[in-house]
């Protein structure tokens, strides 16, 4: 298949273009760099041993799209491209309605213009907002609680519409839990810029002394060790999640919602211990107030995936560690190796 992944060069979108291309599928990646850098082809070129063609160009673009889709003979559509940081869609919410349904809006409209109907979508476990039980399971009731996670609700019900309004269209909206992790290689993961939001960037960040301490925010939680529990998963395997969901969608139309989590919940400090345990070093923590908006415990019920994908993340906690560390000391000594040039 001729496969399209707008948000390319980003964190999910690179590691998933290198699964696909082993497939041997054709990957183009269509990303405006607004969260990720160019350097990321010569590292994919690295690892697959293949140049992907890439447009530069902003989702909203519709012309720009449509000559993409058209001269690539595009079959399938991975709509990773949007803003993902909670915080920042509460300080402005326009932006991200703008970039995230917007932009979704703008690649309906350029792939029912070059009639291509099937689209995987990237949403999220926040869809679901607070658990009202757990493990979260796909009929879980749908709720938002920040502008992004509205932006994403809005979003996959929009996608409900289009393929109402047209049973020719195929569609999976995955909803993520938390990736982690990197490519084996460490020369792809997540490379935020400023100070990370998520737990496993942070940690790597206090492990190579660029942070000088872990937060744990809130140590008074109902779980086992008083610390928020998450469901995290590995990009690698997530990346499996969508070669798997385009391979579904080949065989079923419509509009489906599928998990993509592992099932099981770790605590912050199992995070971190295990962390400590692949990298051999001591993360100075303290304890902080909880963070606003944050749960207790989310983790998923992943057998609607296994049923319908015939897909099950298969990588270890450990795995997890040890491929965010390896890519953490790779782009420490690529900065330096910049800095002293
Ligand atoms: P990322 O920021 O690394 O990748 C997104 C890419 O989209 C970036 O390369 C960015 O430059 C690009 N982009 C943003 N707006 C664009 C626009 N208007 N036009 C073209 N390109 C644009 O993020 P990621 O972690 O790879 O996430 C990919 C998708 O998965 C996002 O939609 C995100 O909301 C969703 N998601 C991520 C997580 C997570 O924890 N990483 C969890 C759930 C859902
Ligand atoms: N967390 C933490 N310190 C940090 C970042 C996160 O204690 O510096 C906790 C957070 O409260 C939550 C868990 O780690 O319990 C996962 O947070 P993350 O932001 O990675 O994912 P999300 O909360 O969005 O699921």
């Amino acid at each position: 298949m001729n496969i399209l992944l707008t948000g390319g060069t980003g964190y999910i979108g690179s590691h998933t273009a290198v699964v696909l291309s082993q497939l041997g599928h054709k990957v183009v990646l269509f990303d405006n760099l607004s969260n990720s850098e160019e350097t990321v082809l010569e590292r994919l070129a690295q690892i697959t041993k293949q140049q992907f063609p890439f447009f530069n160009g902003d989702v909203r673009d519709t012309d720009l799209l449509k000559n993409t889709l058209a001269d690539n003979s595009i079959d399938a559509v991975i709509h990773f491209a949007g803003l993902k940081a909670v915080g920042e869609s509460v300080a402005k919410p326009v932006d991200y309605y703008a970039n995230n349904v917007q932009g979704t809006v703008s690649l309906l409209q350029a792939m029912q213009a070059q009639h291509i109907k099937t689209l995987v979508f990237s949403s999220s476990a926040t869809v679901y907002g607070q658990p009202q039980y757990l493990p979260l399971d796909e009929s879980h009731p749908t709720c938002a609680t920040n502008p992004y996670g509205r932006s994403k609700l809005h979003i996959e019900e929009i996608l409900n519409d289009v393929a109402i309004s047209d049973p020719q269209w195929r569609i999976t909206c995955l909803r993520y839990f938390n990736p982690v992790g990197a490519h084996e290689s460490g020369l792809i993961g997540e490379n935020p810029s400023g100070i990370p939001n998520n737990l496993m960037p942070y940690i790597a960040q206090v492990a190579t002394r660029q942070r000088t301490e872990l937060s744990i925010f809130g140590n008074d939680y109902p779980t086992p060790d008083g610390t928020g529990v998450r469901d995290y998963i590995h990009v690698m395997d997530l990346a499996e999640g969508h070669a798997a969901a385009l391979n579904f969608l080949t065989q079923n139309l419509g509009w489906h919602a599928i998990n993509i989590g592992t099932g099981k919940g770790y605590s912050v400090l199992e995070i971190a211990r295990a962390f400590e345990s692949v990298s051999g070093i001591k993360l100075p923590t303290i304890i902080a107030p909880r963070r606003a908006g944050d749960v207790a415990e989310c983790y998923a019920n992943p057998v609607k995936a296994k049923e319908l994908l015939k897909w099950a993340a298969r990588r270890s906690l450990n795995d997890m560690c040890a491929s965010t560390w390896r890519f953490q000391q790779s782009a420490e000594k690529r900065e330096n190796s910049w800095t002293h040039e």
